[in-house]
């Protein structure tokens, strides 16, 4: 049993990052999955998730999940099935996004401080840490 997703309604939501108008974009259902070209499509479970597009810098997301809480996303998302759908959710996706950061502003990470919005477990911010980054 999913955990109760946010009820939806068709009027625009302000945007999560720049607060500019964001209408309705489009559907999917709850079992989509990032990694379906390698993996599969699961068998849809008829549990509709809503995605918002803002007019202004084209942010895609979704309020679906916004009264959710840790517990709910480990549950019914990040259990020990994920894994199966996204093999590279534990260390190949967070060990070379670091390497990326690390190429890109390695020399001027002193200056920056980063956010890891969406982190998973944190195996990003933790290596970007050890190599020296400061974190928001
Ligand atoms: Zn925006």
């Amino acid at each position: 049993m999913i955990a109760k997703l946010k009820e939806v309604f068709a009027a625009p939501l302000p945007c999560k990052i720049c607060s500019a108008e964001a209408a309705l974009f489009g559907v999917v259902d709850f079992a989509k999955h990032c990694n379906e070209a390698r993996r599969g499509r699961l068998p849809l479970l008829g549990r509709p998730v809503y995605y918002h597009r803002c007019q202004a810098c084209g942010f895609l997301f979704t309020d679906a999940f916004d009264d959710w809480s840790e517990a709910n996303f480990k549950a019914d998302i990040y259990n020990d099935g994920y894994i199966e759908v996204d093999p590279d959710y534990r260390e190949v996706r967070p060990t070379n996004s670091a390497k990326l950061v690390q190429h890109f502003f390695g020399a001027r990470k002193a200056e920056l401080r980063l956010l890891d919005y969406g982190g998973g477990d944190g195996l990003l911010s933790a290596t970007l840490r050890a190599g020296g980054f400061l974190e928001a």
